[in-house]
């Protein structure tokens, strides 16, 4: 995330563009500056800029009906693919999500409709023809009917039903309403799959391999939802009390690393929490181990190599929630703590147990 640069913000929601992103309008103009000369790549650039300001109001979108669920919306970071609004959790209730993804669309719709009349009085009816065969921007005119017709473009792409596409998440919110989660999940993905396969097929009789590529996508991204919604379930069914091993080692902040290796080595911890009396100091995680002694910094001390910040969790926690908070931070081990006394750790792989003993059952 570091690698992405804060352009604004506004409601209270920081929008970024990664650094790749600034590939693409380079990308763009060369390529046409290459085929078609200067003029036509300055406005193949205005036109990606303009798509992209397209995006970031979808996004933006989103982003607002999730915050009027107080959901929070950490920011919005534009990759060359495209905008993503990373947002603390997803809506809990069908409605909400219902709302939430097609609040982006709609978005693009009410544009469309919000220029057309004022852009009729311009061009006449020059607005309507305009045909995928000739993309070009041989002129400002046919730039400016392109920046027109982006925005129904976008409305479309993204109503297709299909995740990880805003149709998609509407589809089986609308299910949702109807029938328990995990079905109308289920149902949502066969759908995806379908339209991924259509799509495949046509790519392959058009020769057109973009859509390939997209079919693709749409393809894998349903088959992930699925996975992912699967683990949830099979997560909230339980508590860390349920599955924390009572035994672990811990280490004193002084405990030089030459002798967490040879405790590392006895035991099948991999991430040890650093403890001074009562007090967590952080964890020292196997990988910072690994590159501490590759640094030859063996009679280091443990409080030297440890990470400070620790995933802190309490025994009545569903397992989904750690599960969610390990991702968050990036970490492979928590701490369970009971009034801010340590009671033990779980791992990732103990969540990993867990989830493959339920989905054998
Ligand atoms: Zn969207």
């Amino acid at each position: 995330m570091e690698k992405s640069l804060k352009i604004f913000e506004i409601f209270g929601i920081k929008v970024r563009i990664h650094f790749t992103f600034l590939l693409l309008p380079a990308f763009v103009g060369f390529g046409v500056f290459f085929r078609q000369g200067g003029m036509n790549a300055v406005r193949s650039i205005v036109f990606v800029m303009f798509l992209f300001t397209c995006v970031i109001f979808h996004e933006i979108s989103h982003s607002l009906v999730a915050q009027k669920f107080k959901i929070k919306v950490k920011h919005i970071t534009l990759f060359p693919i495209g905008g993503i609004a990373f947002m603390e959790r997803m809506p809990d209730k069908p409605k909400q999500e219902f709302l939430m993804s097609l609040a982006g669309p709609l978005f693009n719709i009410v544009l469309a409709v919000l220029l057309f009349y004022p852009l009729y009085l311009i061009m006449g009816r020059d607005i309507k023809a305009l045909s995928m065969a000739n993309i070009s921007f041989n002129s400002w005119r046919s730039t400016i009917l392109w920046m027109y017709w982006i925005n129904p473009m976008l409305a479309l792409f993204n109503l297709l039903p299909a995740f990880p596409m805003d149709g998609g998440r509407a589809l089986r919110a609308f299910l949702a309403a109807h029938m328990p989660f995990i079905k109308a999940t289920r149902i949502a993905v066969s759908i995806g799959h379908f339209f991924a396969i259509i799509f495949g097929l046509t790519a392959m009789i058009v020769q057109y391999p973009i859509l390939m590529l997209i079919a693709f996508f749409i393809y894998i991204a349903a088959s992930q939802e699925e996975r992912q919604v699967k683990l949830k379930y099979a997560l909230k069914e339980f508590k860390v009390k349920d599955v924390a091993a009572g035994e672990y080692h811990s280490i004193r902040p002084d405990t030089p690393l030459s002798g967490v290796l040879e405790l590392s080595l006895k035991t099948t911890q991999q991430d040890f929490p650093v403890v001074e009396g009562d007090r967590v100091l952080g964890i020292l995680t196997r990988y910072n181990l690994i590159s501490a002694l590759h640094e030859h910094k063996g009679e280091n001390k443990a409080k030297e190599a440890m990470t400070k910040e620790v995933v802190r969790v309490s025994l009545g926690e569903t397992l989904n929630s750690v599960y969610s908070k390990m991702a968050a931070a990036n970490s492979k081990t928590a701490l369970i703590l009971q009034k801010g006394e340590l009671k033990g750790i779980i791992s990732v792989e103990d969540i990993a147990r867990v989830y493959q003993l339920q989905s054998s059952r």
